[in-house]
This record gives structure tokens, sequence and C-alpha cells, in this order.
């Protein structure tokens, strides 16, 4: 496998078999996975959905572990429905977790990564003990799957998910690292933090945005070289810190212009892991 292997973020659904073939053909070697809906996680599909997954000849990276009555819409509605963060989703999503875990755990993919909402600054607030013993409790049933438990950046800044990390205190609790969150969230400059979080980083989004135009707003996505991360320097600091891993490239959107905005992305990144020797 090369360094740094491209891959995509993907999510389950009908019309997944000719995507799955498509990215194939495109020479992706990695892919993410968006944790399958329900009906999709019982049987038979289930099976029907290792058996794609296992023919593709594709490698899944991670599963990240989504949440129904999630909204990204604004900052408000973030904080009220994103991850862990709400109080009276909590236990049923640690079970929904558990659930993507095990799914993870059959397909061999070594991650799952989450959003977990944001992590608020003052570690006495209830809220933050409250998303500690949460979040061990994930990492400690994912440690029994040898799974790491990933946490997506953005929603705060890398000095607080470095201390939040140092908290929970799992060998297990790592960081998919995407630049554009830090971006669209407006929490600091990405290739600053990359370096703050280099130990825990497993895995990498490829995206791109711009920054908030009001304290409210979240930035705007926008596809891979038309944002403001700079995804050349950001891959070559990747490269300095010693990242190795893959790099999974998402793109907000779907149906046709998503496939389209891979395959001009790959071609993108394949033309700077030239020009950077990476390989
Ligand atoms: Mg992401």
């Amino acid at each position: 496998m090369p360094k740094m292997p491209l891959g995509v973020v993907l999510s389950v659904g009908e019309g997944l078999p000719d995507r799955l073939r498509r990215i194939g053909e495109a020479g992706f070697k990695t892919m993410q996975l968006v944790s399958p809906p329900k009906e999709w996680l019982a049987e038979p599909k289930r099976a029907e959905l290792k058996e794609l997954i296992g023919d593709s000849g594709i490698r899944v990276t991670s599963v990240a572990a989504v949440y129904e009555g999630e909204s990204y819409a604004d900052v408000a509605a973030v904080r009220a429905t994103v991850g862990l963060l709400p109080e009276e989703t909590r236990a049923a999503r640690i079970e929904d977790t558990k659930k993507c875990a095990d799914f993870t755990h059959e397909v061999e993919a070594p991650n799952i990564s989450s959003h977990i909402g944001y992590i608020p600054e003052d570690r006495a607030d209830p809220t933050y003990c409250g998303l500690v013993a949460a979040v061990q409790e994930i990492c400690d049933y994912l440690q029994r799957r040898r799974l790491n438990f990933c946490l997506e950046t953005g929603q705060e800044s890398a000095g607080l998910l470095k201390q939040f990390i140092a908290n929970v205190s799992r060998e297990n609790l790592k960081v998919n690292f995407d630049p554009a969150n830090m971006i669209m969230y407006g929490t600091g400059d990405p290739i600053e933090a990359v370096e703050v979080l280099a130990e825990w980083v497993r895995g990498v989004h490829c995206k791109d945005g711009v920054w908030p135009k009001a304290e409210d707003r979240l930035g705007e996505e926008r596809p891979l070289g038309q944002g403001e991360v700079g995804i050349e320097r950001f891959l070559a600091k990747l490269k300095q810190i010693g990242y190795e891993g893959p790099l999974t490239i998402e793109r907000e959107i779907s149906g046709e212009q998503q496939m389209l905005d891979f395959f001009a992305a790959k071609k993108l990144l394949d033309e700077m892991k030239a020009k950077l020797g990476i390989e």
C-alpha cells in the first residue's frame, strides 16, 4: 500500500454497488463508510452489504458513526443535536455506537470516527464530565474489538481536544483530522492544529471550506482546492509530521456531482503527492 492512500467517504444506500465499482475503477484503494442506516444493519441486508464491501477490493479504513436527528444547519443546531453532547439522546447514541462497532469489526475496519459535539471549555462543567464518561464507555467497548474511536476535529480548538483526550485517558482514543472543519467552525488554523494533534491522527479528511461570515454561522464547504485550507501546505505538513495513513476525500453533497468532485479531488491530490514526493 502506498503512503497516504486515497479514499472517499461513502454513505450506504441504494446505488452503492455502482458507486463502489466506479471508485474502484478510478483507482481508490480505501474508503470510509458512513454508519449504515438501521435497515442495512439488519439481515439480510447486512450480509449483502458485507459481501459488496468484500467484493469491491476497497479497504474500509473507518466507519463514521452518525446519529438520527442530527443537524449541521448552524451553530445552534449543531449544539442542540450533534453527537453525544445532547443529554436526552446520549445513552441511546452510545448504544448505537456500540452496534456500529460490531459492524465495523465484521468488515475488518480499524476505526470508528464521530463528531461527539461541542466539548465545553470548562472541565468542571457537568456536560464535560458527562462527555468524558460517555467516550470512556465507548472506548472500553471498542477496545474489546481492537477498534479505535477517532474524534472528528472542528468543533473545538486543537488544544481543548488534546486536553479532552488526556482526561478520557484511553489508549484507543484517536483523531480523525478534518482541516476544513477547523476553518468552517472557526476554531483555528488547520496546519497548526494538525501539528498539536499529530500523535493521535489516524485518519484525515481531504475537504475544503471557507471561514464563517458571522459569529453564529458556520463557514461553507467547497470542492477540494477551492476553499481556504491550502491543501498543498496541509499535505506538506502531514508529510512533515510523519503521517502515512489514508487521505479520505469528503464531499458533503450527494448524487452525481459528489462522484465528479471525488474524481477531480483525486487528480489534484495525485498531482500534489507526486510534487511532494509522497509515494
Ligand atoms: Mg469530516
